[in-house]
């Protein structure tokens, strides 16, 4: 999709550092953290929301998670961390294009925002 901003990242046209990248998924620092670990994981197709079939492939979710599941490894977050997808207006999402947020390196709290 030629607006959407995870798209252009996913492509290389908006520049990130990335802390992976495989044929499906993308992981890229958030250019706002809220924890001092705060990493997108994001589908490399475009897939507006959770609300969408499309965003139940499970081969599209098995490899987010499966990226997840390094990352945590990689980036230490042995003690805990918190995974949020933020879908809609209500959800809080500003990026409609399937991500998933991976914070940690703080004590997360309940309930969220
Ligand atoms: P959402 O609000 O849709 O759940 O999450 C979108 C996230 O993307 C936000 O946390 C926001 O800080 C992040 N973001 C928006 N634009 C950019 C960008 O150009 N680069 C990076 N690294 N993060 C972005
Ligand atoms: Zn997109």
């Amino acid at each position: 999709m030629t607006d959407c901003i995870f798209c252009k990242i996913a492509q290389g046209i908006i520049p990130v550092t990335f802390v992976h990248q495989d044929e499906k998924v993308v992981a890229f620092k958030d250019l706002n953290p809220q924890a001092p670990i705060h990493v997108l994981v994001v589908s490399r197709v475009h897939i507006p929301a959770l609300t969408v079939p499309e965003a139940s492939d499970p081969k599209v979710l098995g490899a987010i998670f499966n990226v997840i599941r390094q990352l945590a490894v990689s980036l230490r977050l042995e003690h805990g961390f918190r995974v949020v997808a933020n879908c809609g207006p209500e959800g809080g999402q500003s990026v409609p294009h399937l991500h998933f947020h991976l914070l940690g390196g703080r004590q997360m709290n309940w309930p969220p925002g």
